[in-house]
């Protein structure tokens, strides 16, 4: 990739992040590809995801419950206003109002979308346990290093296989909200690689194991094996009808074909 200087080669650099959310300032860094020349940085768009995604991440785990929180972690869930309204069964000027401060925060509400945001970078989780986490009862620092997680889809449900336990595909599909059958197709892609391997099940859904012990060294074999770490599987489709009625969900995915 030549920059717009005209030089070509490329050298690493240190990007830091810094962003503060509700009084606490985050930071991380993360290596990236600079000109040779000019020294232009290229930040890719799923480390930027990855980083705001860390800070929904800590900021589910910790809290304080706040509007502006709700906001970022709300996002982070990858649910619209009136999406996450319809499931809350309240109007989506409601949630506004959350957001907005004109109203005081629904703690049930926060607290279901951080187990969503939770579910989605930790893997699914009782939502007891997720509910009865002490930290965020801590006092949030003013200011925090945060490491980044994988931004990208593929580098996601790698991470969540590497590091959770016994994740069913429709766990995961649940968990990253993606559609069920894409996921299957890129989770045979990956075991053609030697990535990953189906495990025999108790029950009658098959489960994943990750071929490489941890997180980061699973993501290395991926990159070396030529895996893009950054291609998007769809979107599950909405509502709990097409999920468990098989004609309806071809529907769904085909409707998602022409759509996009
Ligand atoms: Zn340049």
């Amino acid at each position: 990739m030549t920059c717009r200087c005209g030089e070509s080669g490329r050298v690493q650099a240190k990007h830091f992040f810094r962003r503060t959310v509700a009084g606490t300032t985050f930071t991380s860094d993360a290596d990236v590809d600079s000109c040779a020349g000019c020294g232009e940085v290229h930040i890719p768009a799923s480390l930027m995801i990855a980083f705001e995604r860390a800070i929904a991440g800590e900021l589910a785990r910790r809290g304080p419950v706040s509007d502006e929180t709700f906001r970022w972690i709300r996002k982070a869930a990858g649910l619209e206003r009136g999406e996450l309204a319809q499931i809350l069964g309240v109007t989506p000027e409601t949630i506004a109002g959350w957001e907005g401060e004109r109203r005081p925060i629904d703690r049930a509400a926060w607290l279901l979308v951080a187990s969503m945001v939770l579910d989605s970078i930790e893997g699914p989780r009782p939502v007891r346990a997720r509910l009865k986490a002490p930290q965020r009862k801590v006092a949030s620092p003013p200011e925090l290093a945060i490491g980044l997680p994988a931004g990208g889809m593929t580098a996601r449900v790698l991470t969540l296989i590497a590091s959770s336990a016994r994740c069913s595909e429709s766990d995961l599909a649940d968990a990253l909200d993606v559609d069920e059958s894409a996921l299957q197709a890129l989770l045979r892609d990956l075991a053609t690689l030697g990535l990953v391997s189906p495990t025999p099940n108790a029950g009658t859904e098959r489960s994943w194991a990750p071929l490489t012990e941890g997180p980061a060294a699973l993501l290395r074999a991926a990159v070396e094996a030529g895996v893009d770490l950054d291609t998007p599987l769809p979107r599950a489709t909405p509502g709990e009808t097409a999920k468990s009625d098989p004609r309806l969900r071809a529907a769904g995915a085909t409707w998602r074909l022409t759509s996009s």
